[in-house]
């Protein structure tokens, strides 16, 4: 009897490319087909070995790895891009969610298409698609800006260029900021305005405040401020 094909798409191709999104805590979001890539690749590109490794050892596999963080993007880039170009495949990782979403990934991707060489997302979990899902705020449109700078001038600036935009606006912040934050959502947008703080999503103390940002600053303040966030800010008229 044959032998059932094997199913091309959990194979990497020589010469390629792929951007694998990882879990944002819960390791069970490991997709089947980031499994298979990640465990069959020449070369895993990752921000920190120690990190990738640990990962990767939990799902038994076992590839060589190589460093890409921002401290030495721009080379190993180039260097990366080189391998694929000789005929190897990459797997490019991120410590946590998709690659090049507020993580180095960007000057790789954009030296492969430099390049012409075929770049192969493989999707999973990023923070900002999750926690936008189950908001409840807007999804039709919506602006996302990474982390804003931490110089107060600067996040002043943004709030109010975007107070009357029409879409959602979605940010990450550190758990330095974010008590800081929450206050100056409420005093310059007002303690009406709609907003979401999700908190450790997909892992243990996963928490979501919806609401008034008057009480979602309120209840933040009274629970713990460790752990990763996201934030969501609603369009002005939109009431939940
Ligand atoms: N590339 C990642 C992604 O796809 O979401 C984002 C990496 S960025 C360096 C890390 C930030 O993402 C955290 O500071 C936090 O704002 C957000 N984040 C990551 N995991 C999260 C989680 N489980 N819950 C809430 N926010 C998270």
């Amino acid at each position: 009897m044959n032998e059932p094909a094997a199913n091309p798409s959990l194979i990497p191709s020589p010469g390629t490319l792929y951007v694998v999104a990882t879990p944002i805590g819960n390791l069970a979001d490991l997709t089947e087909r980031a499994r298979a890539i990640l465990g069959a690749v020449d070369l895993v590109a990752c921000e920190d070995t120690r990190t990738t490794g640990g990962l990767l050892t939990r799902f038994g596999l076992h590839r060589p790895l190589v460093s890409y963080h921002d401290h030495n993007e721009t080379e190993a880039a180039e260097f990366i891009a080189a391998k694929i170009a000789a005929g190897q495949s990459v797997a490019l990782v991120s410590d946590a969610g998709t690659p090049a979403i507020s993580d180095p990934g960007f000057r790789l991707v954009r030296a492969c298409r430099r390049r012409g060489l075929p770049v192969i997302p493989i999707p999973g979990a990023c923070a900002v698609a999750a926690v936008l899902s189950a908001s409840g705020l807007p999804t039709n449109g919506f602006l996302f800006a990474g982390f804003l700078i931490a110089k107060t001038s600067a996040r002043t600036a943004f709030l109010e260029k975007y107070r009357d935009f029409e879409f959602t606006l979605a940010l990450y912040e550190s758990c330095h900021r974010i008590d800081k934050f929450a206050e100056e959502i409420v005093e310059k947008l007002g303690p009406d305005r709609v907003i979401c703080i999700a908190r450790e999503v997909t892992k243990l103390h996963e928490t979501w405040l919806v609401g008034r940002a008057g009480d979602v600053r309120d209840r933040l303040l009274k629970g713990s401020l460790k752990g990763e966030f996201v934030v969501l800010i609603a369009p002005a008229d939109f009431i939940l």
